[in-house]
Parts: structure tokens; C-alpha cells; sequence
């Protein structure tokens, strides 16, 4: 079986060749070249790390940062083979139908088309993710086998579904790690060479500024070389998509798919604060599938509470999906609060026992939350970035609605009560933890003016090159993005296939 090519071992200055470049070999790279496994055109995937972790290539990573605090540039994604997946959490669930529609209350919402384009491509993401089969709240089979189900009233909450990739034979119980498990899937391709240790350092266009005309490659301590390519796809995340755009600015001035200077704007992740609320159940019993995932139907889930299609419309609130972290003790007021409430109710309140919940929110889309060039370069003479990050207290009061509906419908059921625990913006922050999941810097629309990339995922202006991954996503919906970023490029594998028939 042929290795993989080491860039490292190509003499320098020499010119290679390919039908289509992928840059980037993590979960959107590697799934876009076994979907085109077999296609008759050459598929050459450069990798910028080698096939584990190494300092040098990290620290191609490192940015600085103003605002809001937030995760170090490269200490929250991973530069080897399979990128960030190498430590991903493996937490999955499809976006919903409202994440892809314009919500005439929220500014920059929308998607160029409606969630049904992608559904097509979930069982396959499903499946390079090992997810296990595609369930969800979609085709849930509601038994006993996934434990009861807290009992809320009627309302704008209901329970939802994550389910758990699961690393096919591993034995640590680990997510998929994309460049592990499809390495040997990767080298049977005939049509297919994978490029290790190769960084792009710049997207050069031909002098029309039309079409690109080749990739710059350089080697960490080594020379350069260069790659023609009749097309390419970027697919380094969404951090790294924008800077290659940004810093391939000597055709277009302003970078690469910049000339409305919308590239590396609308920067999202997911917040996900911690102990967002204490929630009590007046039996005292959590069910499974609640504080950790669980194993039912051949799959791996855990439950979480969402707001329903309908409650997100009618009151303008953002989604979250909310799971209850740990078991944790009332003090005296606590306790008298709750005892006085079911006395309220006509329930026997003895045996309460209460939970932190934890979230993971939406943003709202913020131009100002961005990604720019700062005069210091990386070791290969690449401008390194600062993100300048932001979150809006009205993402934190959407939350907030959400939770005291759940709090109301808890009450309904005569099964639970919830306490707010965050108020002031000071306290959200305090207990604020991230996601990883970058989002929004290359944004999808069918106007150049208002985004990077078109509906194909085609930079705006530029014929043959393309972006990958969530970097894409113009709204994000709350759920995390792998899945849903691997079906999209899916459907970039077949726009691709369209160009060379
Ligand atoms: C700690 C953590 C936990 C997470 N948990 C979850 C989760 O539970 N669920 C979920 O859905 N998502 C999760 N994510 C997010 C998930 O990892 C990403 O959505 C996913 O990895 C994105 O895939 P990608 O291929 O677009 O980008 P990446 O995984 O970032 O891959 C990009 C690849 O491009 C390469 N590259 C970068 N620059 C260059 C260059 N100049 N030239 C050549 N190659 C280059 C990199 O080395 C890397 O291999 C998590 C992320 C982190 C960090």
C-alpha cells in the first residue's frame, strides 16, 4: 500500500500538479476526499502537520486576541492529521430546520437554502462520524431502553437527543480521530495523494484575479514549492480558511474573496456556561441518559432540553441545548424554597434533590467579531492573526427565557423547579467555557456583498476554488458542528464531481 508523500522530501522549487487541491486534513478534508475516491481526476490533500502533534507546526497557530476572553488561537484547535478531531468531544446532533431560516427578528440570519438540501448527506456524516445509526428526535424510538423522561408541561421546551461518535474498534472509547481511522481508507485511493508536512502559505490567482492559478507551499525549515491545481478546496478551518484568504492579498489587495471585506467577520463558537441554572426534581431521581451519555439502539446518547421550533419563533430567542452536569446541595434557603413549593403544589417535596445545568448557546452573528492580519509572522513568514471576540447580553437573555420556561413547564408536571443562577453579564462570563467550534469567517450568501463564499461554497468571484467546513455556516444554530459540517461538504464532493463530468 503506498505511504503517504512527505513534502519534506520533494527537492525544493519543484512545480507539482493536480485536478483538485484539498488543503487540510481534517474531518472536512479527509471526508471530501474519500467521497471522491474513484472520481476520474487527480485529488491531491496536502496536510500541514505530519501524522502526530509537533510544537513547531503548532505554533503555526498562534494569534493574540482583544475582547471578551476567550481560548487561545492554537490552543483550541490542533494542526496535524485529522486536526482538530485529534481531541474533539465527539458530541453530535443535526442543525434544525430554523437554523437554516431567516429570522426576520435577527440580524444577518439565513442560510442560501433550507436544511432539506443537506439531509440527504446526514446517514453518510452519520457515518464517517460512527455516530451509530441516525436517530436523534427525528426517528427516536421513545422506550423504556432510554430511561424516563422528566416529565415537563406544555411549552416551548422539550426533551432532544445528542448522540456520540464512537471510534469503530478502538478500545479507549474514544471519538473518531478522522486521520487514524482513514488513513488506510485514504492511501487504497488510487485517484488520491496525501501531501504531509506540506503549509500553504498563499492562494495565488492568476492576474485577472479570476481563477487561481496555484498554491505556494512551504516546508517548516525546509524550501518551497508550488502546486497547480484546476481547482482547490480550502478546508483548514475556520480560523485558517480566513487567513490564507486574508494573507493571499498580492493580486487582490484585500485578500483573496475580500473585496466587500467580509472575510474573517462574523467569527462564532458556542458559548457554553457552566451551573447556568440549578434545576430541582421533587422525586430526587435523575433518570439516565441525563447527567452522561448512555448506550441504547446502537447508538450512544445523552438527553439535553431544547426549545422548540415554535417557541424559538414566537419569542425571538436563539437556541441552546441545556444538560444537567452534576448533582449539587441546596443550603437552608434553598431547601425552605423548595419544601414551601411543593407544599404549594400538594407534593411530597422530601426526597428533592437538585442539578447544575450546563448549556451550549447560539450566537447571535456579529460582523465585529473578527478575525485580522497583525504585522507578526509565523516561522514561515505568514501574518498571524488576532480575533477580536464579542458576545451580546442578549444572547445570554435568550437563554435565560428559555430557562424559565422550562422552569414553568417543570412546575406544570408538578415535577421540578428550576433557580437562575446567572443575572449580570459579569456572572455569565465568569462561568463561561467555549466549545471549539469555529464558525462564520468565510459566511455563505448568494451576494458577494454579503458573504465569502456562494451556496456552492464557490468564492465570490474566484471560479475554481472553494471552502470547506463550518467556516461556511452564515447562522449557527446550537449544535455542535462536525456532522453537520461534514454533509455539507458532501455536497461539495458532488458540486465537484459536476465540474470534471
Ligand atoms: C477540544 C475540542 C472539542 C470539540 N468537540 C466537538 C464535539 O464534541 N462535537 C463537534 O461537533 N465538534 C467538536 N469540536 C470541533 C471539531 O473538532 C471541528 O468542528 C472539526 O475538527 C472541524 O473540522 P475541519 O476539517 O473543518 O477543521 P480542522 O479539524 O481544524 O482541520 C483543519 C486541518 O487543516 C490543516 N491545516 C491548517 N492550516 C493549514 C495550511 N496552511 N496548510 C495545510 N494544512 C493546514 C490542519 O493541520 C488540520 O489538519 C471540538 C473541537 C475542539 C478543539
Amino acid at each position: 500500500m503506498p505511504a503517504f508523500l512527505d513534502a519534506r522530501s520533494v527537492p525544493a522549487d519543484t512545480v507539482l500538479e493536480t485536478d483538485l487541491a484539498i488543503v487540510g486534513g481534517g474531518p472536512a478534508g479527509i471526508s471530501l476526499a474519500l467521497a471522491l475516491a474513484g472520481a476520474p481526476f487527480k485529488v491531491t490533500l496536502l496536510e500541514s502537520g505530519g501524522l502526530t502533534f509537533d510544537d513547531k507546526t503548532q505554533a503555526l497557530y498562534a494569534g493574540t486576541q482583544t475582547g471578551v476572553p476567550y481560548l487561545a488561537l492554537n490552543g483550541s484547535r490542533l494542526r496535524y492529521f485529522g486536526g482538530s478531531s485529534n481531541h474533539w468531544g465527539g458530541w453530535t446532533r443535526p442543525l434544525d430546520e430554523s437554523d437554516f431560516q431567516k429570522r426576520d427578528w435577527l440580524p444577518y440570519s439565513g442560510w442560501p437554502f433550507a436544511r432539506k438540501e443537506i439531509e440527504a448527506y446526514f446517514p453518510r456524516a452519520q457515518e464517517l462520524v460512527e455516530a451509530g445509526p441516525f436517530l436523534y428526535d427525528e426517528t427516536m424510538v421513545f422506550s423504556d431502553e432510554l430511561g424516563r423522561t422528566i416529565p415537563l408541561g406544555d411549552g416551548g421546551v422539550y426533551t432532544s437527543y445528542f448522540q456520540f461518535s464512537k471510534w469503530k474498534d478502538n478500545v479507549d472509547d474514544l471519538p473518531t480521530h478522522f486521520g487514524q481511522r482513514y488513513a488506510e481508507d485514504l492511501k487504497r485511493t488510487p485517484n488520491l495523494n496525501v501531501m504531509l508536512h506540506a503549509n500553504i502559505t498563499g492562494l495565488r490567482l492568476a492576474p485577472n484575479a479570476k481563477t487561481l492559478d496555484h498554491l505556494d507551499i512551504a516546508v517548516l525549515g525546509g524550501g518551497s514549492l508550488k502546486l497547480k491545481a484546476k481547482h482547490a478546496v480550502l478546508a483548514c478551518g475556520a480560523i485558517e480558511n480566513a487567513r490564507l484568504l486574508l494573507a493571499s492579498n498580492d493580486v487582490m489587495k484585500t485578500g483573496v474573496g475580500n473585496q466587500n471585506d467580509m472575510v474573517g467577520r462574523f467569527f462564532a463558537d458556542h458559548p457554553i456556561p457552566r451551573d447556568t441554572a440549578t434545576m430541582v426534581l421533587f422525586d430526587g431521581a435523575i433518570p439516565s441518559f441525563y447527567l452522561a451519555a448512555q448506550t441504547a439502539h446502537g447508538a450512544i446518547f445523552r438527553k439535553t432540553f431544547s426549545p422548540t421550533e415554535e417557541f424559538k419563533r414566537k419569542n425571538m430567542v436563539l437556541g441552546s441545548l441545556t444538560t444537567v452536569e452534576n448533582s449539587v446541595s441546596l443550603d437552608a434557603t434553598g431547601r425552605a424554597m423548595v419544601a414551601a413549593t411543593a407544599d404549594a403544589l400538594g407534593i411530597d417535596g422530601r426526597n428533592a434533590k437538585a442539578f447544575s445545568l450546563g448549556c451550549g448557546m447560539e450566537m447571535a452573528p456579529d460582523p465585529d467579531r473578527r478575525l485580522t492580519l497583525t504585522t507578526e509572522k509565523d516561522a514561515l513568514g505568514l501574518p498571524r492573526l488576532k480575533l477580536h471576540m464579542t458576545i451580546a447580553d442578549s444572547d445570554f437573555a435568550h437563554y435565560r427565557d428559555t430557562m424559565k420556561e422550562l422552569g414553568r413547564q417543570l412546575l406544570l408536571a408538578k415535577s421540578g423547579l428550576i433557580r437562575l443562577n446567572q443575572a449580570s453579564r459579569k456572572e455569565w462570563l465568569s462561568v463561561m467555557d467555549w466549545g471549539s467550534h469555529h464558525l462564520g469567517t468565510t459566511r455563505m450568501h448568494a451576494d458577494p456583498k454579503n458573504g465569502v463564499v456562494d451556496a456552492n461554497q464557490q468564492v465570490h468571484g474566484v471560479a475554481n476554488l472553494f471552502v470547506a467546513g463550518s467556516s461556511v455556516f452564515p447562522t449557527y444554530g446550537s449544535s455542535n458542528p462536525t456532522m453537520n459540517l461534514i454533509a455539507l461538504t458532501l455536497r461539495l464532493g458532488d458540486h465537484i464531481k459536476s465540474l470534471f463530468a
